[in-house]
Order: C-alpha cells, then sequence, then structure tokens
C-alpha cells in the first residue's frame, strides 16, 4: 500500500460494469481514534462514499469503491459499528503485531484467521459488517503495537472452576490468606463474580477470578442438578473472562461429564490450563506409584487437556496450594511465549524429515513452505502449503505433537492453521 495515492488512473479497459454488491469487501475495524476513516478516505479517493442504511441495523456503514492493480473492490468503513473491546483489541493486536505486512501499523489478516484465533469473538464476526467482509484490516496504532510487546503491565487472570464442593473456596481462601497477598477486591465486569488482585511467589500480579459460587457461599445452599447446571454456566463465564483455569477435580471422586465439558470449553477457547486434584489427603495408602497412577486415569478421562500440567493439593491444610499458583504462573508464560521463526521452522523440518506428509492416490504430496508463529494468548501457528488439503487431521496432529515435545508449550492449548499458497 506504501505507493498506493487512492485517485489512481484506472486502467484502460476497466469500466465499472461489476456491481458493488458482487466485489470483494474489504472492512476496516478497529478501535476508536485509530484512524480508520482516514484510511478509509485514501483508499477510495473521490469515490464517493455510499452509506448504507438497512433495516435492522441501527448504525451506518460507509461503503467505497476503490481498486489496486487490476483488482476493484468496496471498502467498508464500520465507524463505531463495531464494538471491539478492550480485550478482544488486545488480542487482534497480537495478532497483527505478527502479520504486520509493511506500512504504519496496517495489518491484514483473514476471518477465518481471527475468529480461529479467537473463539470469544464468534459474537462479534457475527456482526453483519465482519460477516460480508473478504477481508478485514484490523487497524492499529503503531505506537500501541510498540507497546503491547513489551506486555509489561499484562495482568493475567485466573479462574478457579470445578464441581461443588471439590475445595474451590479452601484453595481461594488459602491463597489469598497468605502473607505476600495483597487482597484488593476488584469490581467484575459479570455480576456474579469478584475479581481479587494478588501478587505470586515471584512478584507476577495476577487478578483471580471469583465468582458468587466461591465468595458467597450461602447462595449456593441447594444441592443436585440445578447446583451442577448453575456452576458449570458459571464455570464457563470464568473461562471465558481468563487467562489460565485451574479446574479443580476431587481425588476420590469420579471425574464426571460437567468436567468433561469444562474441560472441553477449556482448550476450545484457547485458555491455559492446569487441573487440580484436591482433597489429596483423602487418598489412603499413598506411595510413590500413586500419583502416576492417577495421572494416568486422568489423562485417560480428559484426553482434550492432555497439556495440562496436573497438580496434587490438599487445601485445608494449604498443603501444595503454593504449587498451584506456580504453576498457573508458568502456564501464563507458556501462553504468551513466542518462538523464533527460526527455531521454529527448524522443528518443523526436522518434523518432516521424520515423517513427510502422506502421498495421495494421485501421488500428490503436502509441501510446507515455511511457518510462523501468529499469536500467543494462546500461541498460535500459521503453517504456509502448496494445499492446505493434503494435510489430513492425523497429520496435523503429528505436526503439533512434534511442537510440542520440541517446543514445550506446557498448559497451553496450541493452534495450527493451515494456509494454501499456490
Ligand atoms: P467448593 O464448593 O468447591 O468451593 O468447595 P469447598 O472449598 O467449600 O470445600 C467443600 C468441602 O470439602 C469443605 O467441607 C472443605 O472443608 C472440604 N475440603 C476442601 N479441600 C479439602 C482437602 O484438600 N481435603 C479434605 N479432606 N477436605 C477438603
Amino acid at each position: 500500500l506504501k505507493g498506493f495515492k487512492g485517485k489512481q488512473k484506472r486502467r484502460k479497459g476497466a469500466t465499472k460494469t461489476i456491481p458493488d454488491h458482487l466485489l470483494p469487501k474489504v472492512t476496516i475495524v478497529g478501535r476508536p481514534n485509530v484512524g480508520k476513516s482516514a484510511l478509509f478516505n485514501r483508499l477510495v479517493g473521490g469515490n464517493r462514499a455510499i452509506v448504507v442504511d438497512e433495516p435492522g441495523v441501527t448504525r451506518d456503514r460507509l461503503y467505497g469503491r476503490s481498486f489496486w492493480g487490476d483488482h476493484e473492490f468496496v471498502v467498508v468503513d464500520t465507524g463505531g459499528v463495531l464494538n471491539v473491546s478492550k480485550s478482544q483489541a488486545n488480542v487482534m493486536e497480537d495478532l497483527a503485531i505478527s502479520t504486520t505486512i509493511g506500512m504504519d501499523g496496517i495489518s491484514l489478516l483473514s476471518r477465518e484467521a481471527a475468529v480461529a484465533r479467537m473463539p470469544s469473538m464468534i459474537e462479534w464476526q457475527a456482526t453483519a459488517a465482519v460477516e460480508e467482509a473478504s477481508v478485514i484490516i484490523f487497524l492499529v496504532d503503531g505506537q500501541d503495537v510498540e507497546n503491547m510487546d513489551k506486555e509489561e503491565n499484562y495482568v493475567p487472570s485466573i479462574a478457579i472452576v470445578g464441581r461443588p464442593n471439590v475445595g474451590k473456596s479452601s484453595i481461594l481462601n488459602s491463597l489469598l490468606g497468605e502473607d505476600r497477598t495483597i487482597v484488593s477486591p476488584i469490581s467484575g465486569t459479570t455480576r456474579d463474580a469478584i475479581d481479587t488482585e494478588f501478587v505470586g511467589p515471584d512478584g507476577q500480579k495476577f487478578r483471580l477470578i471469583d465468582t458468587a459460587g466461591i465468595r458467597r457461599r450461602a447462595s449456593v445452599a441447594s444441592s443436585g442438578s440445578t447446583t451442577e447446571a448453575l456452576s458449570v454456566n458459571r464455570a464457563f463465564r470464568a473461562i471465558r473472562r481468563s487467562d489460565v483455569v485451574a479446574l479443580v477435580i476431587e481425588a476420590m471422586a469420579c471425574i464426571t461429564e460437567q468436567d468433561t465439558r469444562i474441560a472441553e470449553r477449556i482448550e476450545k477457547e484457547g485458555k491455559g490450563c492446569l487441573i487440580v486434584v484436591n482433597k489429596w489427603d483423602t487418598i489412603p495408602n499413598k506411595n510413590q506409584q500413586t500419583a502416576t497412577y492417577y495421572e494416568q486415569d486422568v489423562r485417560e478421562k480428559m484426553r482434550m487437556l492432555d497439556w495440562a500440567p496436573i497438580v496434587y493439593s490438599t487445601a485445608i491444610t494449604g498443603q501444595s496450594v503454593e504449587k498451584v499458583i506456580v504453576a498457573a504462573s508458568t502456564v501464563e508464560k507458556e501462553r504468551a511465549r513466542r518462538l523464533s521463526t527460526a527455531i521454529l521452522n527448524q522443528v518443523i523440518r526436522e518434523a518432516i524429515a521424520f515423517k513427510p506428509p502422506p502421498r495421495t492416490r494421485g501421488g500428490k504430496r503436502g509441501r510446507v513452505y515455511y511457518c510462523t508463529q501468529a499469536a500467543i494468548r494462546p500461541p498460535t501457528f500459521v503453517f504456509f502449503v502448496n494445499d492446505a488439503k493434503l494435510f489430513p487431521e492425523t497429520y496435523r496432529r503429528y505436526m503439533e505433537k512434534q511442537l510440542r515435545s520440541d517446543a514445550g508449550f506446557a498448559g497451553t492449548p496450541i493452534r495450527l492453521l493451515w494456509r494454501s499458497r499456490r
């Protein structure tokens, strides 16, 4: 876009024959005051902007025709239509940092990439402006992006979730009872949550997402299926707002469907996770093998969280609760870790050399041109390949396994995106 003048001369013969609605739409989104309108005006140049006022859409979008070389398209300025929240913007900016294509903080990303990266943006995606977009330009302030990379003020949120009576409040109380703790309640963003900021052992600040289910015990008086269902919904809300989830299960109890539903949600939302096996004191006759056997059982039943560390705790004595916070802190670091492109591609080259993608019946074979880490929280890797269809699910899983065994990322889901580039 560097040399883009907006009012370029249309190529000879390129007359305005294609109607607006058949052209690809390039939609500009971003936080207020990053310069969306300026970019829009620059792109559409003298082409008069059309204000569309569709039924059911209360706020307007601006449309204008533009072209780049031989390609004609419609530019859409979303103005205030898309309410990009600060946390969504942070995530978008993470993605933007590593996909920036060059000019003054302008990044291009596909809707697929944005949404795969951000399940929490599904609602956002459903808005008409994004739905109709062929390409989204997420415009960021270059200065903000620079600051983002230092991350120094990022306070990760930890949610303690699990079924009633597994010991969530006991863990929380034990955590907050420590001397180092700063107990400062922050009014939560949802009705049923009260957050608390505290400082972990290595000086890292955390925000503890508390739910009414933990703090206000009295309000969770009933038992049975209603409470269970309620607690799952609370867990889902807490997960959405968190960076790291401590999923608490009870040592002597079976892992239930509720637990696996929560586990699935954690993976789907791309959150970090540690499995806390609480009431470890209730297991009789423990020996050195006990934890190993127990781990096998948990892994068997929670395959979707096979990357999550397991911590054994006895909350009533405060024993091992420290481990919970240390593990959460490590998980958060992994979730925000960037791998250099050189190391990443070395890992991938070796993985491919060891086990090349399968050949199709027609003799075709997948080729990886290169791979880049497009985002953190969770770590997201984009594989640029000849044809994504030539990489079956089994091969994708193999690649994820290799990445994990060579580069770590314990405690965090990772995302692999496969992009065809012919
Ligand atoms: P929550 O509903 O998940 O918040 O669970 P609570 O923290 O209220 O704990 C439920 C019950 O289990 C209480 O009676 C606790 O005293 C008990 N409990 C919690 N943690 C432990 C533990 O590590 N060992 C044992 N034996 N009991 C525990």
